[in-house]
């Protein structure tokens, strides 16, 4: 039994429908995580279909709780030998709310439905499709080979949707037992449609408030204006000194010392391409000297994400009280998220805007993760899903947007390695969630791929300790 078999036996079970039904289950089951009133039904998908489905492959499998957690999480494990690598696995089960009205007329959320071309479901990209995609692959390696080859660890969590509560309290507490070598998981977007993609973190975010309290109230502009100040001028000019007028950032500290020459090297094959519905790229905006996929993968990026001062629906003659902006910084490694606030309040005092105030939202604050793209499991992964798929995959150091990815790095030690099987357009928490099938079908084959080469033995495990290998990996 070779690779290929396995990959052929993967298709199989993508065009006998086999995989249509199964992934058909798990998308009747109305798994909403900010709906209260579905606990229950979060707990029934994991007893009723991800346990049964690792059972049947030889896992053992445990409910795993954490007092902080909205919701259970389920860890299936099989263990073949002490020797072999171990892959930990991530998925999450909950869906954003369904939206039940506002799907296209013969659509609803929790009937996997096929037209124009497309599969529709709540929770078929976002994720529900992809750790089914991931399932089945080991499945399939597993009856080809009659073993896995490596060990199994996956964790899946029913709370993702509303913010992965208890998440990190719950991969510290049990570090011992989610140790591996690396995480090979699959959610989020590839970078276009046809493109095999792997990122290997995410860009930090950190949202804050600016703003002036002048004065108790206004006052009329006609006998009071030249005479007290305008926070609304101000406030503008205390931005103005954050970020030139063709967006480029101007603390140093909140801009990386350089790009490395790996991940420049990796994103010079990255074109950001946002479909049919995205926006045009302003070339002129951002980091001058910057490429597209540098700006929004290999550098930071600030932004003014709402402003106020007056009365914005019902103007009148008088100088506001105050002004108030929400900002964000997304940032990449090598900014220090101790120092994002603190640099702007220096940075403010020295400008002459110590009258601003600096908040931070009850937003999380997202840290910066990125692997080298040229490290041995990256290289080893990308080489693997191009034997299978005949294409180059496209290697993001991180995405632009953000995730708790630093449980898997900093908490748990892991190299992440994410293979996502969506698309841009997937309408993800949206009505009419859909995917392409012949994404899930390539997906399908790229994962049995994937692990039939992770059991194979030509792996870079033997160079490294479980745990013992981001500490060296990271490009800071
Ligand atoms: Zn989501």
């Amino acid at each position: 039994m070779t690779r290929d078999d396995a990959i052929h036996r993967a298709q199989e079970c993508f065009d006998s429908g086999d995989f249509q039904r199964t992934l058909a289950r798990r998308i009747a089951i109305p798994t909403e995580s900010q709906n209260p009133a579905r606990a229950p039904v979060l707990r029934e998908y994991l007893e009723a279909e991800i346990r049964p489905a690792f059972e049947a492959m030889g896992f053992t499998c445990q409910i795993l709780e954490h007092p902080k957690a909205l919701a259970p999480f389920l860890l299936a494990e099989r263990i073949e030998g002490p020797d072999l690598p171990t892959v930990l696995g991530y998925g999450h089960g909950d869906v954003i709310r369904g939206l039940d009205n506002e799907w296209k007329p013969g659509l609803s959320p929790w009937t996997l439905t096929e037209a124009e071309g497309r599969w529709y479901g709540r929770g078929i990209a976002d994720n529900k499709g992809q750790h089914t995609v991931n399932m089945e692959a080991m499945r399939t390696v597993l009856a080809t080979r009659g073993k896995l080859g490596f060990n199994a660890k996956y964790l899946i969590e029913m709370g993702e949707e509303t913010g992965s509560s208890g998440l990190r309290e719950l991969c510290t507490e049990h570090k011992d037992l989610l140790r591996a070598h690396l995480l090979i998981a699959s959610d989020g977007p590839r970078l276009a449609p046809e493109r095999p993609t792997v990122f290997l973190g995410s860009r930090g975010s950190l949202n804050f408030d600016l703003s002036i309290e002048a004065r108790a109230g206004g006052h009329h502009s006609g006998n009071w204006g030249g005479l007290i100040s305008n926070p609304g001028i101000q406030l503008a000019h205390a931005i103005a000194s954050l970020v030139s007028p063709t967006g480029e950032i101007l603390l140093p500290e909140w801009k990386p010392k350089e790009l490395p020459a790996s991940v420049r090297r990796a994103l010079a094959d990255c074109e950001v391409d946002g479909g049919e519905d995205g926006p045009e790229i302003e070339p002129w905006w951002g980091q001058p000297g910057l490429s597209p996929a540098e700006r929004v993968f290999g550098w930071c990026s600030f932004e003014v994400l709402a402003y106020k001062t007056g009365n914005p629906d019902t103007p009148v003659n008088a100088i506001p009280p105050r002004a108030w902006a929400r900002c964000q910084l997304r940032f990449v490694v090598g900014i220090e998220p101790g120092d994002i606030l603190p640099a702007l309040r220096r940075h403010l005092d020295a400008h002459g805007f110590s009258m601003v105030k600096i908040a931070t939202t009850r937003e999380n604050i997202f840290s910066a993760t990125r692997i080298d793209p040229e490290e041995p499991w990256v290289q080893w992964a990308v080489a693997s899903i191009a034997a299978t798929s005949g294409k180059k995959p496209a290697v993001l150091p991180n995405l632009g947007g953000s995730l708790p990815n630093d449980i898997f790095t900093d908490v748990l030690g892991l190299r992440t390695v994410w293979v996502p099987h969506s698309y841009p357009g997937c309408s993800q928490h949206a009505p009419n969630e859909h995917l392409p099938p012949h994404l899930l079908r390539e997906g399908l084959a790229m994962m049995a791929g994937l692990y039939w080469d992770l059991g194979a033995g030509a792996t870079p495990h033997a160079q490294f300790r479980l745990n013992q290998c981001v500490t060296a990996t990271p490009v800071r």
